[in-house]
């Protein structure tokens, strides 16, 4: 996307802040530059909104570029009606022409520089433990990240951390489960002390000879591989021996699997990306709607989702929704021998329409699809062949509630070198923003 903020534009707000002659909210201030800087920004709020964080950001009013400028929609075209014909409205024109006909001549640049910001917590959300029932350090760090940003934050008995933003109006549950594959040790050889172990979630057996785990203890341990096996999950085995004659790991400790996150241009590589980074996108999309929406929503971090969408299920049955929307992962189509799958990684959101596990309303999809269409968001329409995500369990709470799914493509899914990129990580907070900043009229 382009952006067309300038010096000219930051004397622009800084004249605002003038003229204002006292002092000024930051609210008050976002929602007059926001009128106007932002000429018919309803259709193009994309460019508006990034101007106006960047310039914003430029003069010190927030202390981060991404913050806070949602939910303002009636209040600014009040005050773009007030300015039309004015000097500052004049200035803006002239401004705004320049700078269309500058941007029409140069390419876009190929990754929005605020795009960047949001490595740090992704790096941070991937790389901590968290197996499937043993959430609880990935929830203090959500927890964390979510503490401003939400009007009451509470723990189910299972384990589901379950954000509320706003009330009245039509109930949204968006689940993002926090869990990741792992493992447990089940069994230690007697002689070798070498572990066996069965699976937390997925385990793909052809990914795992070589790989390392860390138990709930902070031993490490190296996945090996039994000569001549490596297709069922008994011919492999765990080293923890410390070469002094002790093995410290007690059968019946979680592990969770190692590995460093990894960005390459507009990709990023990392281990549990599913479905981290579907936290990420609800953590960022509460950031940016800042508590301000028509409806009561229900962000809920949820647990065991790798084990049966067991998380899911209670935080509907708590909440009781009137529409769920899951976030979490879906595969590729675009990899060499890759099955057959319209979805790619660049495409933009994946909105889903069918998996073995739920059957998205009409209703629910073209919600979606509409959102995209009038914000300019890419999207592509998803059919995955193989696993489902919360959505299901969603579905079928109490009466059954409208469910429907938006999803990150991604490649090598449960290998510790899940691959997304960047944009289509941007184009679903973009989408699942748009969707919760407005009133919803399904
Ligand atoms: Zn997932």
């Amino acid at each position: 996307m382009a952006t067309m903020i300038d010096d000219e534009h930051v004397q622009i707000i800084m004249r605002i802040l003038r003229d204002a002659g006292e002092p000024i909210s930051n609210r008050e201030m976002e929602t007059q530059t926001r009128a106007v800087l932002g000429e018919k920004w309803k259709r193009s709020w994309q460019i508006t909104n990034s101007c106006i964080r960047t310039a914003l950001h430029s003069v010190g009013v927030v202390s981060h570029p991404r913050r806070g400028l949602w939910g303002l929609e009636a209040q600014a075209e009040e005050k773009l009606a007030a300015l039309e014909g004015s000097d500052i409205w004049a200035e803006h024109i002239r401004i705004r022409d320049a700078k269309r006909a500058q941007n029409a001549e140069r390419a876009e640049p190929e990754t929005a520089p605020e795009s960047r910001d949001l490595l740090p917590m992704i790096k941070k959300l991937v790389e901590t433990w968290g197996p499937s029932g043993y959430e609880h350090r990935i929830r203090e760090v959500i927890r964390e990240e979510v503490a401003d940003l939400a009007d009451d934050i509470t723990v189910d008995g299972l384990g589901n951390l379950i954000c509320r933003v706003g009330g009245g109006g039509p109930k949204v549950l968006i689940a993002a489960h926090m869990d990741e594959i792992g493992l447990m040790a089940t069994y230690q050889e007697p002689e070798s002390g070498y572990l066996r172990f069965s699976k937390l979630g997925g385990l793909r057996a052809d990914t795992l000879n070589g790989n390392r785990v860390q138990f709930e203890d902070g031993t490490v341990g190296v996945i090996a591989v039994q000569n001549g096996g490596g297709k069922a999950l008994g011919d492999f085995f765990i080293d923890v021996q410390a070469g002094s004659g002790g093995n410290a790991t007690p059968v019946g400790q979680p592990a969770g699997f190692m590995r460093e996150m990894q960005a390459r241009g507009q990709r990023i590589i990392a281990k549990s990306l599913d479905d981290r980074i579907g936290c990420v996108v609800a953590i960022e999309t509460m950031r940016r709607l800042a508590r301000q929406t028509p409806n009561e929503l229900y962000f809920a971090f949820t647990v065991q989702e790798e084990v049966g969408l067991r998380g899911a299920k209670t935080a509907a049955q708590g909440v009781k929704p009137d529409i769920g929307i899951a976030i979490d992962v879906t595969g590729s189509g675009d990899q060499i021998r890759g099955h057959k799958m319209q979805v790619k990684l660049g495409g933009g959101a994946a909105i889903k329409v069918h998996d073995p596990g739920l059957i998205v309303p009409l209703a629910i999809k073209n919600w979606m699809v509409k959102r995209c269409q009038a914000d300019g968001i890419p999207y592509q329409l998803e059919l995955l062949a193989g696993g489902t995500t919360d959505a299901s369990a969603i579905q079928m709470a109490d009466a059954g509630v409208p469910s429907g799914c938006i999803s990150i493509p991604t490649r090598y899914l449960h290998t510790t070198s899940e691959t997304v990129d960047i944009g289509d990580v941007e184009a679903c907070i973009d989408l699942l923003t748009g969707l919760l900043a407005n009133n919803i009229t399904i």
